[in-house]
C-alpha cells in the first residue's frame, strides 16, 4: 500500500457498523474512529467500540477510537416519521416543553434553555445550514419562528444562533455520563465540543482521568474549535488540550462561511508550534453522501487541508450515513497520497530562531535534521510516552517515522499524529538489544532492507518515559 502520512478520522454510524465493512474501511485507511455521543445510547458506543477493536484487529491495523461528546450543541428532538420537509414562509415553534414526537408545525428540544438564549429578530440556522428561520416571538418555553430557508429537518439536528452568543456551558450532565461510559472502553482520545476556554477542557480532563482511574487510563482531549468565542481563547485552549478540530460545521455558522479557511490554516499552524495535533472536519467529502465520487472542489479541500499541515481529515456522515463510506474512505486517502507528494519540505526554515532546552526534545529536533540532511530511508523512534514521535511529527519532512512503544496507549494515541506509524515492540531492559529488536521487526515488515539508513532515538536506561537521551545514525545489515 502507497505511503499515507496524513491520518483518516472517521465517523461511525448505520452507514458502516456492519463489521466486514468496517474492517475494509480500515484497511483502506481509516486510523481513528469517531464515535458521535449525539446519537445512540450508551450500550451502542460500547457495542460499537467493541465492534471497532475487533474489526481492527482482523484488519492488522491499529485504530484508536474518538469518544466525541455532545456538548451542549442544541439540538431538536426527534420527529414522529424521523422527519419533516419544512417549507420557506411556514411558521415553525421549537418547544423547550414540548414531549411528544415533532411534526411540521414544531418539534422539542434537547437544549431546555434556548427560549432565554434567542430574543425576537434572531436567525436560528439549523442542519449545519440547510434550513433557517427567524424568530418572532419568544412565549415561556417556546419559539416561535418563521422558516426563511426550508428543506428537510430530521431528528436531533442541530441548531446554532448566528454570530454566536449562546450561555450553555460545555459539558452537559449528558456528557458526563458519557465520559465514564466512554471510559469504560478505554476510548484513546475525547473530543469536547463547543469548549469556549481552557477551563472547559481541564474539567473535562478531570472527568475523564476520575472515570479512568481504576483501569490506569488517560484519555487524549481534543477541543473541538466550533464557537466564536473559543477563537479569541485559541492559545489557553490548546495549551489546556492534547489536539483540536477545526470544526467547521459549526463553526462557520457562528463567525460566516468566509473566515473559515483562513481561521483554518490559523489553527492549523498554531497547534503544530504549541506540540499538539489538528483535525480538520466537516463538508470534507460531503457529496459522497449521495455519490461515488467526490466533487473537484472537495478533492481541493482535502488537499488543501493536507497542504495546510492537518494530522488528519475527518468523515462525518459521509461514513455514518451515507451510500458509498467504503469509497469515501479510499478517495480521501488517495487525495492525501497525492498533496503529500506535492507539499515543499522546507526542514531548515522551521528551526530558525528556535532554541529547544529539553533533552528529549533536542535530540528529537537532531534526528529530524540528520534524517533530512542524509536522506535517510527512516527515522524509528522507541518511545514511552510518544512525545519523541509527536515533536518529530509537527514538521513536515519526507521520510516515515516509525514510533516503537511497548505501551498500548501509546500506540493508539499515536495514530493520529501526521507521518507517524506507531508499531508494538515488546519492552527490553537493554538498549542494544532494543535497537536490534527494532531493526529486525522493520526489516520483517518489509520497511527496511539490507543496505537502508535510519536513524533510531532511544532514552538510556530504557523504559522511562521522557527519557530520549541518544541518537544514532544506522545501516542495516
Ligand atoms: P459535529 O462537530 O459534527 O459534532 O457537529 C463538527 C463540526 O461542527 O464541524
Ligand atoms: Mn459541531
Amino acid at each position: 500500500m502507497t505511503y499515507r502520512a496524513t491520518k483518516i478520522v472517521s465517523t461511525l454510524g448505520p452507514a458502516s457498523s456492519e463489521p466486514a465493512l468496517l474492517e475494509q474501511m480500515i484497511r483502506a485507511g481509516v486510523n481513528v474512529v469517531r464515535l458521535n455521543f449525539s446519537h445512540g445510547k450508551a450500550q451502542d458506543h460500547i457495542d460499537r467500540a467493541q465492534l471497532v477493536r475487533e474489526a481492527a484487529q482482523r484488519a492488522g491495523c491499529e485504530v484508536a477510537i474518538m469518544a466525541d461528546l455532545q456538548g451542549p450543541k442544541i439540538r431538536v428532538g426527534k420527529f414522529a416519521d424521523n422527519k419533516v420537509m419544512l417549507a420557506t414562509g411556514q411558521a415553525f415553534v421549537l418547544d423547550a416543553a414540548r414531549t411528544e414526537l415533532g411534526d411540521a408545525q414544531g418539534v422539542g428540544l434537547d437544549y431546555k434553555e434556548l427560549p432565554q438564549d434567542v430574543k425576537s429578530g434572531d436567525v436560528l440556522v439549523l442542519n449545519d445550514g440547510m434550513i433557517v428561520m427567524q424568530v418572532q416571538t419568544v412565549k415561556g418555553h417556546a419559539v416561535h419562528c418563521t422558516v426563511t430557508q426550508g428543506g428537510e429537518l430530521s431528528n436531533n439536528k442541530g441548531i446554532n444562533k448566528k454570530g454566536g452568543g449562546l450561555t450553555a456551558p460545555a459539558l452537559t450532565a449528558k456528557d458526563m455520563e458519557d465520559i465514564k461510559t466512554a471510559m469504560s472502553f478505554k476510548a484513546d482520545y475525547v473530543a469536547v465540543s463547543f469548549p469556549q476556554n481552557a477551563t472547559d477542557m481541564e474539567m473535562a480532563r478531570q472527568l475523564c482521568n476520575v472515570a479512568a482511574a481504576e483501569l490506569g487510563h488517560k484519555p487524549h482531549l481534543i477541543a473541538k474549535i466550533e464557537r466564536a468565542e473559543a477563537i479569541p481563547k485559541l492559545e489557553e485552549i490548546l495549551r489546556a488540550s492534547d489536539g483540536i478540530m477545526v470544526a467547521r460545521g459549526d463553526l462557520a455558522i457562528e463567525v460566516g462561511n468566509a473566515a473559515v479557511p483562513a481561521l483554518q490554516k490559523r489553527m492549523i499552524r498554531m497547534a503544530h508550534d504549541m506540540d499538539k495535533t489538528v483535525i480538520t472536519a466537516t463538508h470534507m467529502m460531503e457529496s459522497m453522501i449521495h455519490n461515488p465520487m467526490p466533487t473537484r472542489a472537495e478533492v481541493s479541500d482535502v488537499a488543501n487541508a493536507v497542504l495546510d499541515g492537518s494530522d488528519a481529515v475527518m468523515t462525518s456522515a459521509e461514513t455514518a450515513a451515507g451510500k458509498f463510506p467504503l469509497e469515501t474512505v479510499v478517495e480521501m486517502a488517495a487525495v492525501c497520497v497525492a498533496a503529500e507528494e506535492a507539499e515543499e519540505v522546507e526542514l531548515d526554515a522551521d528551526f530558525l530562531g528556535k532554541t529547544f532546552t529539553r533533552i528529549d526534545q533536542s535530540i528529537a529536533m537532531g534526528a529530524l535534521f540528520t534524517a533530512y540532511h542524509m536522506g535517510v530511508k527512516a527515522i524509528v523512534a522507541l518511545t514511552e510516552s510518544g512525545s519523541t514521535a509527536l515533536w518529530m511529527s509537527r514538521h513536515k519532512i519526507h521520510i516515515p517515522i516509525y514510533a516503537l512503544t511497548s505501551r498500548e496507549a501509546t500506540q493508539r494515541k499515536m495514530t493520529l499524529y501526521r507521518n507517524v506509524t506507531p508499531l508494538l515492540m515488546p519492552t527490553s531492559n537493554d538498549r542494544d538489544t532494543a535497537m536490534r529488536e527494532a531493526e529486525t521487526s522493520l526489516k520483517q515488515k518489509g520497511i527496511l532492507k539490507s543496505g537502508d539508513r535510519y536513524v533510531i532515538t532511544c532514552g538510556e536506561p530504557m523504559g522511562a518515559p521522557g527519557g530520549t537521551n541518544m541518537l544514532k545514525i544506522c545501516l542495516v545489515a
